[in-house]
């Protein structure tokens, strides 16, 4: 039954028709017409037949049913986006819920700005599936892992150059090279000097190496880290060696963006190949919210 495959197999799956039909040239994914086209062929009864930026308030993107009964669909995405990179993604994560979601929620879906960044399943069952077919058919493992292997380091050139491959937000490049990199990292999304989220790989997690938000008072970025140093500027700044006790109980060296659209900071923070031993049992559920709806609402 198409309806059970989960978002890495439909993700897998049309990426092997992408393959087939496009070669080796195939980025970046033109979601829009896929959508469209895949769901004509594959589901003419209820296929998406139109996909187009709507002035929402507070949502990124949404699955709307048409409100004639014809069993079409549509595509909304925010006409704010203004990155090409975010409304790819935004598509793609609607398309991943057309696909596996339909069914059960016949009214659609209308997607917030932190659906769309929250990969893991623990946050919400739904958009998480989304958020996987999303990177796993804009972005697939198999073709990134060619770009950065596993076992080498990124900076922000580096996933900026696949960002820009396929089409996808530096913000959602860099999560997907978390997804699998062997090396110590830790992505920390902040706004006006506030953390909003951050998100280990796992070989960081696992060593103990994450940065705590959900259910605390809101916590500013370290007073020595670029970001907080260059307020006010825009764009990469040089990677920055910072000594243990600024990020971590360990020393970090951070890799920077300041991005002027969103007044969004990234930073990259990478690590050693091992942690410190002093590393004590405290609580190791990996959490990443967050302040970010109050944030992203406050715009
Ligand atoms: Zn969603």
């Amino acid at each position: 039954m198409k309806q059970d495959k989960g978002p890495e197999r439909w993700a897998n799956d049309l990426s092997i028709l992408l393959t087939t039909a496009f070669g080796a040239a195939r980025f970046p994914v033109d979601v829009a017409s896929l959508a469209q086209k895949y769901s004509q062929q594959v589901f003419p009864g209820d296929p998406i037949t139109r996909v187009r930026p709507r002035g929402f308030d507070g949502f990124e993107g949404a699955l709307i049913p048409k409100p004639d009964g014809s069993g079409e669909w549509g595509i909304g995405y925010s006409d704010s986006l203004r990155l090409k990179g975010r409304v790819n993604f935004t598509i793609a994560h609607e398309f991943g819920h057309y696909l596996l979601h339909r069914k059960k929620y016949p009214n659609g879906f209308q997607c917030r700005p932190e659906d769309m960044v929250r990969w893991d399943s623990e946050y919400n069952r739904v958009e998480s599936e989304a958020n996987r077919f999303a990177a796993g058919l804009l972005m697939p493992l198999d073709d990134f892992r060619a770009q950065i292997p596993a076992n080498r380091a990124a900076d922000f050139d580096m996933l900026g150059a696949c960002a820009e491959r396929y089409e996808v937000s530096l913000t959602a490049a860099t999560l997907r090279w978390l997804s699998y990199t062997q090396k110590r990292a830790i992505l920390v999304v902040s706004r006006d000097g506030y953390i909003l989220w951050a998100r280990s790989s796992e070989p960081a997690f696992k060593s103990g190496a994450f940065i705590k938000v959900a259910g605390l008072p809101p916590r500013k970025i370290p007073l020595m880290s670029p970001v907080a140093r260059n307020a006010g500027s825009v764009g990469l700044i040089e990677p920055t060696r910072l000594d243990e006790g600024t990020w971590l109980r360990e020393p970090v060296t951070e890799h920077s963006m300041i991005s002027e659209r969103y007044d969004l900071s990234l930073s990259l923070l990478t690590l050693g190949a091992r942690a410190p031993l002093a590393d004590t049992e405290e609580e190791r559920e990996q959490d990443a919210v967050d302040y970010f709806s109050r944030f992203s609402r406050s715009r």
